[in-house]
């Protein structure tokens, strides 16, 4: 027998007449006057041998990320970054950044870290998921090949982030965890000049290489983008756990961890999820972990889908709220009371926002300057 469609199908299908409101891909890459254009064999240049993989009979193994390919002679991994040539595994993007902007530090989005500093930001070509509803998928979706990069060594991203004065460097936009190397090497360099490291990415990594990665990140900005293991397999190509278990790495180490909810409609906007959601957060230490509701906007392979109304942003944040968390945000809505920053106790705004821009702050050396309490957050 047929299922009748439901209201969720109807919408999820693009059956409701909403039109394809189709944004423009975003674009990428300052104006620099070295650009370049890589042929396929250039890109060699920019390559070095991966951190984590095994050689197994059949090819190499990849052990960054929990999609583990098995990757045969001359392919690329999933992520398009990682290519097996002579039974070595080696990243092909060292170095060699599609995108580099100068962001506010909001922007990532982090609220409790630093609020009006910029952040120089960096990005390759290549992920390890494939979220259809990617707004990066211009870049992400690509390998290097494909992509009109940069020449920019982590010596060099450090130098220019001293002369552009912004005080820490992002990984962003498309996934840090594909430029695993790149990231590594240019935060343990960034330390030596006292300029913080900020992993903005979804989380699907393994253990071993995050734990070794955190030593040098300040902070993070995590996609969790549902609490549901079936829709992390059929709209982003993932699986949950691990990304939980990277949440929990993050803060053992003790990294200032900000967590984003992108809210689908028809894919992740069911109330009760989100609950479940809030609770295990809540039970698991998250209470002063700072959670963002994010609007979506029709992109990539879900145009059909509408925005998501704010009706559903302000539930989710009532019900996380309600949940005991404390610093619940609702994202890419402008003029959204759930933009500021309030106080726990006594429900003053010790931060207010327009957007990403600061208009006031009640805060004195991280405590609210009505009542005194500390406000979870990095400074200074
Ligand atoms: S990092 Fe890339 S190559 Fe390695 S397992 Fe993940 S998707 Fe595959
Ligand atoms: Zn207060």
């Amino acid at each position: 027998m047929k299922r009748k469609l439901s209201k969720r199908d109807f919408i999820k299908l693009g059956l409701a007449g909403m039109g394809a409101f189709c944004m423009q891909p975003p674009v990428f890459g300052k104006a620099l006057s070295n650009i370049i254009l890589p042929k396929e064999n250039e890109l060699w240049k920019w390559s070095k041998e991966a951190a984590y993989y095994v050689n197994t009979p059949k090819g190499v193994k990849c052990k960054l990320c929990p999609q583990n390919c098995k990757i045969e002679e001359g392919a690329l991994g999933d992520c398009r970054t990682r290519l097996a040539k002579d039974g070595k595994l080696y990243s092909i993007v060292y170095g060699n950044p599609c995108a580099i902007h100068i962001d506010p530090i909001e922007k990532k989005p982090l609220f409790n870290f630093l609020p009006e500093s910029f952040v120089y930001s960096i990005a390759t070509a290549g992920c390890n998921l494939a979220c259809l509803n990617c707004q990066n998928w211009a870049i992400s979706q690509k390998s290097p090949y494909e992509t009109r990069n940069y020449d920019l060594m982590p010596e060099k991203v450090v130098e220019e982030t001293l002369a552009a004065n912004c005080k820490s460097i992002a990984y962003t936009y498309s996934e840090p965890i594909v430029f695993y190397e790149y990231v590594y090497d240019t935060a343990k360099l960034a330390r030596l000049s006292g300029i913080k490291n900020v992993f903005v990415s979804a989380g699907y990594i393994n253990e071993q290489p995050l734990r070794a990665l955190s030593k040098y990140l300040d902070a993070a900005n995590i996609d969790l983008k549902s609490f549901d293991n079936d829709t992390y397999e059929m709209l982003n190509a993932g699986t949950l756990e691990p990304v939980l278990n990277t949440l929990k790495v993050l803060k053992e180490e003790g990294v200032w961890l900000e967590i984003t909810n992108l809210i689908v409609p028809s894919w992740t906007d069911d109330l009760d999820g989100i609950k479940k959601m809030t609770d295990w957060l809540f039970e698991n230490g998250f209470q002063n972990t700072p959670l963002h509701f994010s609007r979506f906007h029709p992109d990539y392979k879900l145009t059909n889908l509408p925005p998501t109304p704010l009706e559903t942003l302000a539930k989710a944040r009532n019900i996380a709220i309600e949940a005991g968390l404390n610093y619940v945000y609702i994202g890419n809505v402008p003029g959204s009371e759930g933009q500021h920053t309030f106080c726990p106790t006594c429900k003053n705004r010790v931060i207010e926002r327009n957007g990403f821009q600061i208009k006031s702050m009640h805060l004195e050396n991280g405590k609210c300057t009505n009542c005194n309490t500390e406000i979870a957050g990095v400074w200074e």
